[in-house]
């Protein structure tokens, strides 16, 4: 079977249309969590909304660190909170869009298979709020399943964002029509003070909030925890570290796949 050439709805792709996707992966789920879902959205994205329907501090990105391996890159300790479950994130992902969020990057290390909701977080994002995803993957392990899975998302809102030393290996991905992004960051990318940050919502494995994804786990660059507070209070908390003043005090790798960097990376490289 083509990954996803011509794909329809009940050949397993989930989209909007698809009510059975979400029953089937969400077993004994509530047949409305999906609607009410909707609706809470909607409602969010007004309160957001000035009256002339702009957004008052719009947030673009997303980047949300499933398992515990991005915190501890920067933390010795593994975090002693629980961990967000697949209704924490797709409550994440709920308040971001509402926020404007166009862009999501989802850490997932060394394994797409490690995070079981993967998939539903992804289709989400992409289904209900017209997301571009980015998956960062940190080898170049690939199981048919997760081709499988992969081919199931919205083709031209899907990349695989993996290290220059993975992507020859992947390659051959492209031809499955699946767009590969490169995720190395080099020092002259990312500016010295650098005010990013102010549009990201960077979440880590344990909802803990932090700057970036280059000073997650660190607690000079802590914002909280999403289950506490809402985004659009911590986006608009001036007391919280919006920027990092010294980029050059931490090793360049650090800013590996930042969602900004990336979606600029890859308009330059769709463009004409
Ligand atoms: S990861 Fe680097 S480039 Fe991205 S927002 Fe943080 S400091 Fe800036």
């Amino acid at each position: 079977m083509a990954l996803y050439g011509g794909m329809c709805a009940d050949q397993g792709r989930p989209s909007v249309r698809s009510k059975t996707y979400w029953n089937k992966n969400q077993r004994g789920a509530d047949p409305f969590e999906m609607p009410k879902r909707v609706a809470k959205g909607i409602e969010a994205c007004r309160s957001h909304m000035d009256e002339d329907g702009t957004v008052a501090r719009p947030l673009r990105y997303i980047w949300i660190y499933v398992t515990e391996a991005g915190l501890l890159q920067n933390s010795k300790q593994s975090s002693s909170k629980d961990l967000l479950g697949l209704d924490g994130w797709l409550n994440v992902i709920d308040e971001s869009a509402s926020m404007g969020a166009e862009w999501m990057v989802v850490y997932v290390g060394a394994s797409l298979s490690q995070v079981p909701y993967l998939w539903e977080v992804c289709a989400w994002a992409q289904d209900i709020h017209q997301l571009s995803v980015g998956l960062h993957l940190t080898s170049n392990c690939l199981s048919e399943d997760d081709l499988e899975r992969l081919g199931r998302l919205v083709p031209e809102k899907t990349y695989l964002i993996a290290d220059k030393a993975h992507l020859a290996s992947l390659r051959f991905l492209e031809s499955k029509g699946i767009r590969l992004c490169e995720a190395n960051v080099q020092d002259m990318e990312r500016d010295t003070h650098c005010t990013k940050p102010g549009e990201i919502a960077c979440v880590g494995a344990d909802g803990s909030l932090f700057s970036c994804g280059l000073v997650l786990g660190d607690e000079r660059y802590a914002m909280g925890d999403c289950r506490d507070r809402s985004l659009d209070d911590v986006k608009n908390d001036e007391s919280l570290p919006h920027a990092v003043p010294d980029t050059s005090a931490f090793p360049h790798s650090g800013c590996d796949a930042c969602p900004p960097l990336m979606a600029m990376r890859v308009l330059e490289n769709e463009a004409p």
